[in-house]
């Protein structure tokens, strides 16, 4: 998904094989301002075609036929109460429609609909604004109008549903009662007893949640770095390059940087099944369905873009913003974009939000500069003149005249491509990708767009297909290699921003949820930081909003690490290696050491290995045949015939996760139950499949209510969680999290309180106290220690 798709890979492979060998050892060399002008004249209009042929698959324009078919779903999900689902096809319908038009004004008055019955009220209000403003159907008026007058008194905005309900009797008047008037009578005078009830017993006005609120955390802002901690400084050397220092004592928790993405890019992600079956139009929800495109906040009651199906917002602010900034240029690319891969649509909007002006600056500067890229400053152009400020940081490369480092374009534009690391052949395809972008931007006369992102606002976009253009214009190639340079940067430097996602539909007591990667992203701060698989800071994300803090003491002097992905306790070090190898450089972190220097086995592979199917001893072997490690046993099995079960065992725990998704919860258990005696069998007691196993039987139960069961089996996952990722891991705090759950659902009020410490004391080291568990948490602390004595004696 960062890579364009398969089918474009092998098209640029198999042209890349066919080229003559003296010209690919041009390639090879050409920096990326030769490679770009090389790209213009290796991409044929055989490629350019084909790749719009790809494009077909990943259509982002407005349907309306879709659009019916969606709001016929959306209906149909509706009267079988599923509110839930229907908001969602309401929503992709509307993203369907054309703006304006009385279909859109009903997708969105049946989707406040959906909203009232889940409860959200001021979203349903500005639903049915949306709806009034798109020229809803005058004689569909009152039902709306009604259910504003619902929505306003459950509110608690008593005189503005009075008035709303007055509008509605005068006009139920004026048209004369028609039968199918009758019903909505009914409804009319139901709700006014509800509001004399309410005019009579005035309820307190709704205290704004409780207020328990986080206590504010001390943040020092870094003089030097901008979003970093004034106990952070900034080191560079050839060895690790440009990374973070801890300038005095650090604890954990506290937080160290705090930014806020330069660019990013949601990435589609898989769907997630909204109705059963297979139909004519993809029902599931995607990334692009559940999170604003531009903030990536979650998604109530998307705004469609006016141009596309595609990108949908938080509000309105957000569509225009987006619009403003970078999506009048992307909107009509939809499909390309998609079909080219996250890394791509990144480059493309990091260089739109850059503006053309610091874009060519920047490519002009790189061009003097190009063979002492280390320390570029050094040797050319005024970026750092100041004598004197900032002893530490002048001279590194990114920072500003005043030897500040800032989360700008001129920070991230000094990543490192690594440009003569990558494998000629993948520099060849990036190039040709992006020309294919930037010929497609003059094609579709969205250059001026481009190069003048101040230029009108809402301009219509032009789309004067010729095909005559055979090369690109200065300009866009100037553009082409800075987005070339970014493309590359992108495999060292691409930030994933994960969030928490719920799984299932999220109205049980216990909620599960499994971290998801919803966008990529450039943080040219976060990015200051070295990989280590096991680091010292854990790094949680809201929005777009990046904080790193320390996950363990950092005392002053030594270097702050992030992992980048393959952490020690996850893979062994071997597997981390290869990961590691796209960063080009070699891990030399304890763990890595450890592990290489001293031969020692690798905790995860002890901990995730198999047993004897006689003794349940381990098995050992690095070949093809295990051997039990008991003597006396002599045991000996084929790795593949292991391997075979392990699979078959997964799939038989997806099965029974299915029978609990369609209520068939005893079947459920029954079926976990078998499958963990199958497991005992050949498995390490250890092994986190165990774990898991032990995990969903906790999650059955939960939803059957039999919460000391539940808690039972969640404490055995607890176990084995603590041992394979530390008990102080974010995994160990969320299934802590989830065991306050169970708990706090089962009264067991001292446990409970207990557990719910731990958790809270895990979570906030690494999320800081505004999350949201975390005040969950608070939130059940609150509502335990409120219930009276007697009650709290008795358990
Ligand atoms: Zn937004
Ligand atoms: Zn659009
Ligand atoms: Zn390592
Ligand atoms: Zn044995």
């Amino acid at each position: 998904m960062a890579l364009p798709v398969a089918e474009w890979r092998g098209r640029a492979a198999r042209l890349w094989a066919a080229l003559d060998p003296a010209l690919r050892e041009r390639l090879a060399a050409a920096s990326l301002h030769d490679a770009v002008r090389l790209g213009c004249d290796l991409l044929r209009t055989e490629e350019e075609a084909a790749l719009a042929q790809l494009c077909h698959r990943a259509a982002t324009d407005k349907k309306p036929e879709a659009a019916s078919w969606y709001r016929e779903q959306g209906n149909r999900e509706f009267k079988r109460g599923r509110y839930q689902a229907a908001l969602r096809l309401y929503s992709k319908a509307a993203s369907h429609e054309l703006p304006g038009s009385p279909e859109v004004s009903v997708c969105f008055a049946n989707r406040s609909a959906a909203l009232l019955h889940l409860g959200h009220f001021e979203v349903c209000l500005e639903d049915i604004a949306r709806a009034e403003s798109h020229g809803y159907p005058d004689r569909l008026l009152p039902k709306v109008l009604l259910r504003k007058a619902e929505c306003l008194l459950c509110l608690g905005r008593l005189q503005d549903a009075q008035d709303i309900l007055r509008v509605l009797e005068s006009k139920i008047a004026l048209d004369g009662v028609m039968t199918t008037h009758l019903t909505r009578l009914k409804k009319l005078s139901q709700l006014k007893v509800k509001l004399g009830e309410k005019e009579r017993c005035p309820e307190p006005a709704q205290e704004a949640c409780g207020g328990i609120q986080g206590k504010p955390e001390i943040w020092e802002e870094n003089s030097r770095i901008s979003g970093a901690s004034s106990s952070l400084g900034l080191g560079f050397d050839a060895e690790r390059g440009r990374h973070l220092v801890a300038s005095q004592d650090i604890v954990p928790g506290q937080s160290l940087v705090k930014e806020e993405a330069f660019v990013s890019v949601l990435c589609p992600g898989e769907s997630l099944p909204l109705q059963d079956g297979d139909t004519a139009w993809d029902t599931g929800a995607t990334n692009a369905d559940l999170y604003c495109h531009r903030c990536l906040r979650q998604l109530l009651a998307s705004v469609p873009c006016q141009g596309c199906s595609y990108a949908k917002y938080c509000s309105q602010d957000c569509a225009d913003m987006a619009w403003q900034q970078y999506h009048r240029t992307e909107c009509s690319l939809g499909a390309l974009l998609l079909t080219l891969g996250v890394f791509c649509h990144v480059a493309l909007r990091t260089v739109l939000l850059a503006g053309f002006a610091e874009v060519s600056r920047l490519v002009a500067w790189s061009h003097c500069g190009d063979k002492s890229l280390q320390n570029p400053e050094a040797s050319c152009k005024p970026l750092s003149e100041a004598a004197d400020a900032g002893a530490g940081s002048r001279g590194v490369p990114g920072c500003d005249s005043n030897g500040r480092y800032q989360s700008s374009y001129q920070a991230l534009f000094h990543l490192l491509p690594h440009a003569e690391q990558h494998s000629p052949e993948h520099k060849f395809l990036c190039t040709l990708t992006v020309v294919a972008i930037c010929k497609q931007l003059q094609a579709a006369g969205l250059e001026a767009a481009v190069l003048s992102q101040e230029s009108p606002q809402q301009q219509p976009k032009p789309k004067t297909c010729e095909n005559t253009s055979d090369g690109l214009s200065p300009e866009l190639k100037t553009v082409a290699e800075a987005m070339l340079r970014h493309v590359l940067q992108l495999q060292c430097n691409a930030q994933a921003i994960t969030v928490m996602q719920e799984l299932g539909p999220g109205d049980g007591a216990v909620v599960d949820k499994k971290p998801v990667r919803l966008a990529t992203a450039f943080f040219p701060v976060l990015s200051l930081l070295n990989h280590s698989c096991c680091p010292n800071t854990s790094v949680s994300f809201s929005g777009i909003a990046a904080t790193v803090r320390a996950s363990q003491p950092i005392s002053s002097g030594q270097e702050v690490f992030h992992c980048y992905g393959p952490h020690w306790c996850r893979m062994r070090v071997a597997e981390r290696q290869q990961l590691l190898r796209q960063y080009f450089f070699e891990c030399r972190c304890p763990a890595c050491l450890e592990e290489l220097e001293s031969g020692v086995k690798s905790v995860v592979s002890i901990r995730n290995s198999f047993c004897c199917p006689k003794c349940q001893a381990q098995m050992q072997g690095e070949e093809d045949i295990l051997c039990c490690s008991n003597e006396a046993c002599a045991t000996s099995t084929s790795r593949d015939h292991l391997s075979g079960r392990l699979q078959d065992l997964q799939h038989q725990i997806k099965k029974a996760l299915g029978l609990l998704r369609v209520g068939k919860a005893d079947q459920a258990i029954k079926m976990l139950l078998k499958c963990q005696m199958d497991a005992g069998t050949f498995l390490s007691p250890e092994h986190l499949l165990m774990g898991e196993m032990e995990d969903h039987l906790a999650q059955v139960y939960a939803t059957l209510g039999k919460w000391q069961e539940a808690a039972r089996h969640l404490k055995k996952s607890i176990e084995i969680v603590e041992m394979h990722h530390g008990p102080l891991s974010v995994e160990t705090g969320h299934e802590l999290f989830k065991l306050a759950q169970i708990l706090f659902n089962g009264f067991a009020v001292s446990e409970a309180l207990s557990t719910i410490q731990r958790a809270e004391g895990i979570l906030s080291v690494h999320f800081g106290p505004q999350n949201a568990q975390i005040q969950e948490l608070q939130e059940m602390k609150a509502c335990l220690s409120e219930l009276p004595r007697n009650i709290l004696q008795r358990t």
